[in-house]
């Protein structure tokens, strides 16, 4: 079996130390990972650090023209992309092409880098003085990313990142790396000067090794909260621009006049869509009444005991199996513990067997009800298909459970009301909401960030706030002598 190598300065190298990839459907090894250490990463960013001048002095517009070619290849090569994604990750292939298209939209975002990187200027700040400010480069960054997002993930960071003319290092999960080698691969085909692009893979090792390299300059993250809020402090303590997206546990309000028929379809694919694997899934139902409770589990019930479950690449699925053999014993655990701390698990899914795939690490739908705050199963993130319902007897006692969380990444309401909806908005302590959208995961003109514990660092991802992430500001003051004029030095502070 081949090992999947590294991207370093345009050329594949390979590792002698390598890790098995697993295929999520069969359990079976489906790729080899080479992992890297201190010395590749090492000489990653030395390349990387040798493109930098020539790709910082290429104009705006001939670094654009490089990812409009990328868009373009993305677009041709997605069939590939995506069978990669769904044999290493186990997403149906659909959602795949969804996370794919995600992905794109941001490549097209950065299309625009020759406006988005426009100054400003002022004429005349003092007696013939002019004042301009520009945004420029970092130099070499990082992004460190999840398994849950192969494609899409990488796409928010390092296509801003390397139109703003900085070089960018990846390190990929190691857990399903391929789409975004592949990916990067293309970038290299649209045309982008050796060394710009790097992707190392491995571990701890190569995340140290870049957050302690004095020539990496920021770096972005994605993953769970107790690794974002290490990177943040180690990166920021090695003087690093840093932003790091964490966990979530992300609520929907159902309020006793909403469109329940389809705020139970909207449930369905945020909840179990991806297997619950994902940073915007919804994870709890809070049900304002116990009608609503009563109406909402009757109604999810026989939908979830029909979910269409098997291996990712059969299309025609609702859900996949989940990323890991570890993974899956670490929900049934968190199932378990539900269930012995008093909540009523009314779908329970623990037992699926699928035919012909009796290896792979699959998990049916599961269903909780009368779920109270002190439960393992509500603090804690599952990232699994699992949903739990809590019961409130109002909207205030609503916003005041979701603020009481620690984490603050993503959350909605269902309801016809104009006054609650606003209410909910303003008061609500998350990055990102939904009023009757189930995942609002913003457009990529605008930047995805959560609140509290779900993003460390003061920048969202994507959007407008990547390319502030990305460069620096410089504000440059200047003055030409007039003719046949002298000034005489002036002590006091330069004021007008
Ligand atoms: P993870 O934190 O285990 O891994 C993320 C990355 O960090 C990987 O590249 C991994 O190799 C590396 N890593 C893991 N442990 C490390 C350590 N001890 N030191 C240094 N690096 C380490 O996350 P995951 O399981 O791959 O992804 C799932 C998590 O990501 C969930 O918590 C999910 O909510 C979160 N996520 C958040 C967002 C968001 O935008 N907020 C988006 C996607 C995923």
């Amino acid at each position: 079996m081949n090992t999947i190598p590294h991207l370093i300065n345009g050329e594949r190298h390979h590792s002698t130390t390598t890790l098995e990839v697993h295929n999520p459907s069969t359990g079976q090894v489906c790729g080899l990972l080479g992992m890297g250490d201190e010395s590749l990463v090492a000489e990653a960013v030395a390349a990387a650090k040798a493109a930098f001048p020539a790709w910082r002095d290429t104009p705006p517009a001939k670094r654009a023209r490089v990812m409009f070619r990328f868009k373009q290849l993305l677009e041709e090569r997605a069939d590939d992309i995506c069978a990669l994604i769904s044999e290493e990750h186990g997403k149906t292939l659909e959602d795949a092409r969804g996370e794919l298209q995600r992905g794109i939209e941001n490549v097209e975002y950065a299309c625009g880098v020759p406006e988005l990187l426009k100054g400003d200027y002022t004429r005349n700040v003092g007696p013939s003085i002019d004042a301009w400010s520009d945004f420029q480069p970092l130099g070499v960054v990082a992004g460190i990313t999840p398994f849950n997002f192969p494609a899409m993930v990488p796409l928010w960071m390092y296509p801003m990142a390397i139109a703003c003319g900085n070089c960018f290092i990846l390190k990929p999960s190691e857990k399903d790396p391929s789409a975004s080698l592949l990916i990067a691969q293309l970038l290299e085909e649209a045309g982008l000067p050796k060394g710009v692009m790097g992707v190392v893979h491995g571990g701890k090792p190569v995340v140290d090794a870049l957050l302690s390299h004095a020539d990496v300059k920021a770096v972005s993250f994605v993953g769970s909260t107790p690794v974002a809020e290490y990177i943040y402090a180690q990166g920021t303590a090695n003087g690093k621009r840093v932003q790091a997206l964490g966990g979530a546990k992300n609520h929907a309000v159902l309020m006793p006049d909403a469109d329940l028929d389809n705020a139970v379809s909207a449930l369905m694919g945020a909840a179990y869509g991806s297997c619950g694997e994902r940073c915007m899934a919804i994870s709890v139902a809070v049900c304002v009444g116990d009608e609503v409770a009563d109406a909402l589990i009757a109604r999810l019930e026989p939908q979830i005991r029909a979910l269409k479950i098997g291996p990712g690449t059969q299309s025609g699925l609702d859900m996949g199996p989940v990323i890991s053999r570890e993974h899956l014993a670490k929900i049934e655990g968190y199932i378990n513990a539900g269930v012995e701390q008093g909540a009523a698990l009314t779908v329970d899914g623990r037992d699926l067997r699928v035919p012909g795939h009796e290896g792979g690490y699959f998990l049916g739908g599961c269903l909780f009800d009368r779920v109270t705050p002190e439960m393992s199963i509500y603090r804690e993130e599952i990232f699994g298909p699992v949903l739990c319902v809590v019961r409130v007897d109002s909207l205030e006692a609503a916003i005041e459970l979701i603020n009481a969380h620690e984490y603050g990444n993503g959350t909605c309401i269902f309801t016809r009301d104009g006054e609650a909806a606003r209410l909910f908005g303003d008061e609500i302590e998350v990055g990102m909401v939904g009023i009757n959208v189930p995942l609002p995961v913003p457009v990529s003109y605008h930047s995805f960030g959560g609140w509290k514990r779900s993003l460390f660092g003061d920048l969202s991802a994507y959007g407008p706030d990547s390319v502030r992430f990305y460069t620096r500001r410089k504000t440059i003051t200047q003055k030409w002598p007039e003719r046949a004029s002298h000034q005489a030095s002036d002590f006091a502070f330069p004021s007008m």
